[in-house]
């Protein structure tokens, strides 16, 4: 049977395409343009976002006219969206895309190479490469490193993980499974500081959570090293096998950065992998002040970083880089070894958990091109001069409480003028954490600025991160008077149901 003339009603002819996307590019440099006017978010309840964009209806079956349908669909997101890229998001760590990356994006979905094998995908797997050795590069980790490009912070640090427990366990864990050498149970180690990625690595990798030990902090929340080492001890002593330390280079909640130099030695010592996250504060290990502490990830058996954090990659890229190439390979191929030694085919399929891959490289390598590495240390010293400049700020206002400031974040909480001297006291932080978690809400519904929160030793902080090259000294400088004003009208409110239980409880 033939098909005389078939009807493929997806396929766009030239002329079509090249109006549609120059139609909706005219549409994101106007919304782009217009982003700092605009508030950070609205206060949008969910239903309201589905009404806004017509979600309720059945599947249709048959099809509409696509211009209309992008540019109206462009429109109505446009209206309801959160803006990362506004100069005054300062919430988690969620960077503004990289007008090039936007672009490269858009290029790469065009040629849709699957960079799951050289074959594939021949000029993606060769520039993704080069994205892994000039990010290795930046850092100052080992550029012959192996590596891949992943969609984010967290599955970089599982392909880490993974590629540890591969090489640690005295047995072929990827045959026999964890349970291979019944008795001989494996132990990660990492602060109480770390991001939760470690928690869905050990339960994926059939460890299950209680595999993590969890180190204490010193007072800067920097993980004890003197403790890491007591509890590897104790572990070895009890018939346990420790596989891997993660030490945190640039905690979410306040940027700590743990004492990469002295873990390093520790796993030196004690052959355990050593595993770096630097899914937030890794690229700033390019900067030649930073924190010295940071360049100790140079030692680190294997690094995640996040290019989609102080890259400014659009989303998703993370990047896992595991110092030996083979290593990577053995925790993931199944072909056999001699098949992999030649560069030209390099199959990234090998290295990693997925087997169809996009061109993510293309964007982070678009963008480092444009501005290299002089650029890049540029924008993320100015970030974090910025929070700096902020946590000064947030010190001179009388109503305003610095709490940490590392990197480029910078926590603090609102205390109302009069209970300042009152801080301490068991009622008053209950109070204290109250409003602060009640204004957190309000200043994310606001839409004025985005920040998030952490929680610093039991007390309930708001939390800026500056990972944002629109941000400028006069976005930050409007902080403080924001959340004081805020504060206030929300003091006012909470404080008569609390006035007395604060009083009672004081006096006794
Ligand atoms: C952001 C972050 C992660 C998770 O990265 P995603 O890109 O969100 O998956 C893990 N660890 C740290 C320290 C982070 O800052």
């Amino acid at each position: 049977m033939t098909l005389p003339s078939r009807h493929a009603p997806l396929a766009m002819d030239a002329e079509t395409f090249k109006v549609l996307g120059h139609q909706l590019v005219d549409q994101l440099a106007s919304l782009l343009a217009s982003v700092p006017a605009r508030p950070v978010t609205r206060d949008h309840s969910p239903s309201a976002v589905r009404d806004a964009l017509d979600l309720a209806g059945p599947l249709p079956e048959h099809g509409t006219d696509p211009a209309a349908l992008l540019a109206d669909t462009a429109r109505r997101l446009f209206d309801h969206s959160l803006f990362n890229a506004h100069p005054r998001f300062f919430g988690y760590i969620t960077a503004p895309p990289a007008p090039i990356g936007i672009l490269g994006d858009f290029l790469a979905s065009a040629l849709n190479p699957n960079v799951g094998s050289w074959t594939l995908s021949p000029a993606a797997t060769e520039i993704e490469a080069q994205t892994v050795r000039w990010i290795a590069e930046l850092i100052g980790f080992p550029a012959d490193c192996g590596g891949l490009l992943v969609s984010g912070g967290n599955m970089a640090n599982i392909v880490c993980f993974l590629a540890a427990r591969a090489a640690a366990a005295p047995w072929d864990i990827r045959a026999k499974g964890v349970s291979g050498r019944a008795g001989r149970p494996l132990v990660a180690y990492a602060s109480a500081e770390a991001h939760t990625w470690i928690q869905k690595a050990a339960d994926l990798c059939g460890l299950g959570t209680e595999a993590i030990s969890w180190i204490e902090t010193r007072d800067t929340l920097q993980m004890d090293v003197a403790a890491l080492r007591r509890a590897i001890d104790a572990d070895v002593a009890a018939g346990r096998l420790p596989f891997l330390v993660v030490g945190t280079a640039g905690s979410v909640s306040t940027g700590a950065v743990d004492p990469l130099y002295e873990i390093a030695e520790v796993c030196r010592e004690k052959k355990i992998w050593f595993h770096v996250d630097g899914a937030y504060g890794g690229f700033a290990a390019a900067l030649p002040d930073a924190p010295p502490e940071l360049r100790g990830l140079a030692e680190a058996d294997s690094v995640a970083v996040d290019p989609h954090k102080w890259l400014y990659a659009p989303l998703e890229a993370g990047c896992a880089l595991v110092r030996s190439r083979q290593a990577l390979r053995r925790a993931f191929a199944y072909h056999p070894a001699y098949y992999h030694f030649d560069d030209r085919v390099l199959n990234f399929v090998d290295y990693g958990v997925q087997n169809s891959r996009g061109f993510r490289a293309l964007k982070v390598w678009l963008a480092l091109r444009q501005v290299g590495a002089a650029g890049y240390r540029r924008m993320i010293a100015d970030d974090i001069e910025l929070s700096r400049a902020m946590a000064r700020a947030v010190e001179r206002h009388p109503e305003l409480q610095l709490m940490t400031q590392a990197l480029s974040i910078t926590t603090f909480r609102y205390v109302p003028a009069d209970l300042r001297s009152q801080r301490g006291s068991d009622a008053v932080e209950q109070y204290l954490n109250q409003l602060n978690e009640a204004l957190l809400d309000d200043l994310q519904r606001g839409g004025e600025l985005f920040v998030s929160n952490a929680v610093i030793r039991g007390r309930y902080a708001l939390r800026a991160c500056i990972v944002n090259f629109h941000t400028s000294a006069t976005d930050v400088d409007a902080v403080p008077d924001i959340v004081a004003r805020r504060g206030r009208i929300l003091d006012r409110r909470l404080r008569p149901v609390n006035d007395q239980q604060v009083r009672v409880a004081d006096s006794v």
